[in-house]
């Protein structure tokens, strides 16, 4: 997305009573000068700022001190530190150290590890190891297996058999060519889908986010889950577009994305708008 539009949007949203955005990639800070700019664009509309990155920036700890100085006078709240498998390929271990070394000098920013969770028990450790030493919270990022991750082995995820709970965190999140999604899991299936609220060029993003307010979907799936929604058109006997035979989910998100993506929009649409 172009940072003009991005900076129009940062404005709508704060008028439309939006209190957080968060910059995700890819990796945002590959434009490290737009993120920087967009970020306090952000803090002066008053809307508090996240993003993810891989570290790849922090390759000595001058350059890591650097980078975070400018995230300081971005006045970024919170980043996002992603590691794990996929990340480490590219990006040593080493520059991630650096940061949190360097975090030390900047109190303001709030530092997350996001571990990809596979069943990776060398970056287990590290993780583990530098939340000890550097008192970092880590958290797991769940890894679907879906673009490079589809070629992991089954043996590498963590698979699980039930999937009855209410859905967690949905945020509405708005995608490069501008379609806007009731939750960032949504956009893997697109357009076609039941999770897709409308694209920011062709209606204000105050619409949009009215929508996303006013979704029956979004309410049935915090309210019941997505295992209820399924059983309910199994219930009533209506065909998914193709038969989704997959029986293992890595999580729930996983599960909704799959089972509620391989039906018909207005299949699904129907049915939560009878049932609330
Ligand atoms: S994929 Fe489904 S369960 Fe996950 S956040 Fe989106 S709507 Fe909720």
């Amino acid at each position: 997305m172009k940072p003009g539009t991005v900076s129009s949007q940062l404005k709508e949203l704060s008028k439309a009573g939006i209190k957080k955005v968060f910059f995700s990639g890819g990796e945002p800070l590959l434009y490290q000068k737009e993120i920087i700019s967009l970020l306090k664009e952000a803090k002066a509309n008053g809307l508090r700022t996240s993003i993810i990155s891989n570290g790849f920036w922090a390759t000595s700890s001058k350059e890591a001190f650097q980078t975070m100085k400018e995230l300081k006078k971005s006045g970024l709240n919170t980043l996002k530190i992603s590691i794990g498998p996929f990340h480490q390929e590219f990006t040593p271990i080493e520059n991630v150290k650096r940061i949190l070394k360097e975090r030390k000098k900047f109190p303001e920013i709030q530092i997350i590890l996001y571990l990809d969770k596979t069943r990776n028990e060398m970056l287990f450790e590290i993780a583990n190891l530098l939340s000890r030493q550097k008192k970092v919270p880590v958290a797991f990022s769940e890894v679907v297996p879906f673009g490079r991750a589809k070629n992991l082995l089954e043996k590498e995820l963590f698979y699980r058999e039930t999937m009855k709970e209410k859905c967690p965190y949905n945020i509405p999140v708005l995608s490069p060519n501008q379609d806007a999604f009731i939750c960032c899991f949504g956009q893997l299936k697109g357009r076609s889908s039941s999770f897709f609220i409308g694209n920011a060029s062709k209606e204000p993003l105050k619409e949009i986010i009215k929508k996303y307010q006013k979704s029956k979907l979004v309410k049935h799936l915090q309210s019941k889950g997505p295992h209820a929604l399924v059983k309910e058109l199994e219930k009533r006997k209506i065909k998914p577009l193709k038969p989704n035979k997959k029986k293992k989910f890595v999580f729930l998100c996983h599960y909704c994305i799959e089972k509620l993506s391989s039906y018909k929009k207005g299949d699904v649409t129907n049915t939560v708008n009878e049932l609330i």
